[in-house]
């Protein structure tokens, strides 16, 4: 295990001085605090003798129903039986790698893939194959191919990992016509689907994306959050698993935790009951809309040529490429000098690719402050740009070794 590139720049990037446009934070302050603060507290005062006890290892059977309701929205019916309640959906990718994973197996994922799932994966001691993407997310010839070249040099392929929806790192989403695509060429190669989506009510046009799982029952294992839709704080998610597969979840989550927590399950569970959910999902879609627009407009107007970036419908990220010569986690140092985060792209690929990416993240800091960000982080680019004009190589490059920061950054 290594610490990721994310969680080492949270020191830095959170000082006050500093723009941070490298994690994934969700803006929670934009919640009715005191409401669940209240409700947080009528959940101890008149029920505090279940809430404050263990529960069983599924999870608590009235949440359970409430988050099929929720899965409702993406037109997946499924049956609260079927759910695994976790800590969080980083649990449900840690326990599904730990049913699945012996060391040496492939897990398929898109390249660039989630820097949480592919340190759950590197812990496992998983071979992760990257298949590509663009910007109507997964290649589904790259898929089939990759799959086939695997299978015929003797590789076990375990299962595929997509995030289909508002894609994080690169804010893509999988369109309809590949969506069918990908489940067809999984469900003739006989490749489990873990489908991990924690940003498809998070869109910021028209209704969501119907879910891969809503097309395939059988072959797909989904893994759903409250984490972005209400806060990550109550570290509440879950997995929607096949029978077989729900069966070893929920004995692998007992071995783990013996049950999650009672308290912020019945919490979850009172917000959906008794507040305007929806109503708030559509209050942060409309946020971190703004947010997205100050982002995109501002690389517009300020970013150097021969930069380029996707343009997420949704969901928390903008994957960004620079022109050729640069090295992202080079320039970083620069960056941070200049008060300005972002994550270097290198730390979403399991293979060491990524180095002339960066994702920028626009769901925490106001607009004002994305556009400052921006400004400070064209400023870089520039300058590295007229190093590389001149030398040959991007200054921070060039004094690799000297000013590349150690593993903690701080
Ligand atoms: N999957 C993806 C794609 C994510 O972006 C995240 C959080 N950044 C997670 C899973 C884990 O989220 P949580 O454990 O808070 O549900």
């Amino acid at each position: 295990m290594v610490a990721s590139e994310v969680r080492a720049l949270f020191a830095v990037a959170s000082r006050p001085e500093v723009v941070s446009l490298a994690g994934g934070m969700p803006y929670v302050t934009a919640l009715p605090l005191d409401m669940v603060g209240e409700l947080v507290a009528d959940l101890v005062s008149k029920r505090g003798a279940v809430a404050l006890q263990y529960g069983g290892g599924q999870g608590d059977p009235d949440l359970r129903e409430q988050i099929c309701e929720v899965m409702r929205l993406e037109g997946i019916e499924a049956r609260p039986d079927d759910v695994v309640v976790t800590v969080g959906s980083q649990q449900a990718l840690d326990l599904i790698t730990r049913i699945f994973i012996d060391p040496g197996d492939v897990v398929l994922a898109e390249g660039p893939s989630y820097v949480g799932a592919l340190s759950t994966f590197s812990a496992y001691q998983a071979n992760v194959v990257h298949v590509a993407m663009d910007d109507q997310g997964l290649v589904p010839e790259s898929l089939a191919q990759t799959i086939y070249a695997l299978r015929t040099a003797g590789n076990r392929i375990k299962f595929l990992y997509t995030i289909p929806t508002y894609q994080n790192p690169a804010g893509v989403t999988l369109n309809e016509v590949r969506r069918r695509q990908v489940l067809e060429i999984c469900r003739r190669a006989g490749v489990l689907v873990v489908e991990d989506n924690p940003y498809g009510l998070l869109g910021f046009d028209g209704e969501p994306m119907r879910a891969m799982r809503a097309d395939d029952a059988d072959g797909v294992v989904y893994l759903g959050s409250f984490s972005k839709t209400l806060a990550p704080g109550f570290r509440v998610g879950w997995a929607l698993a096949p029978h077989a597969i729900r069966e070893k979840l929920v004995l692998a989550m007992e071995s783990a935790v013996l049950s999650h927590s009672t308290f912020t399950q019945l919490a979850v569970g009172q917000y959906l009951a008794t507040q305007p959910w929806r109503e708030q999902i559509k209050t942060f879609r409309e946020l971190y809309r703004e947010r997205r627009d100050a982002l995109l407009g501002s690389l517009e107007v300020l970013m150097p040529p021969g930069c380029s970036w996707t343009r997420p419908n949704g969901g928390f990220f903008v994957w960004m490429t620079l022109p050729e010569g640069l090295d992202s986690k080079a320039i970083l140092p620069r960056a941070i000098a200049e008060r300005v985060a972002f994550v270097p792209g290198t730390g979403f690929y399991a293979d060491g690719g990524g180095a002339r990416h960066m994702r920028l993240s626009y769901c925490y800091p106001q607009p004002d402050r994305i556009r400052e960000g921006v400004r400070r982080l064209a400023g870089v680019i520039e300058q590295e740009l007229r190093m590389r004009d001149t030398f040959g190589t991007g200054a921070a490059t060039s004094h690799k070794g000297v000013d590349t920061p150690g593993p903690d950054l701080a």
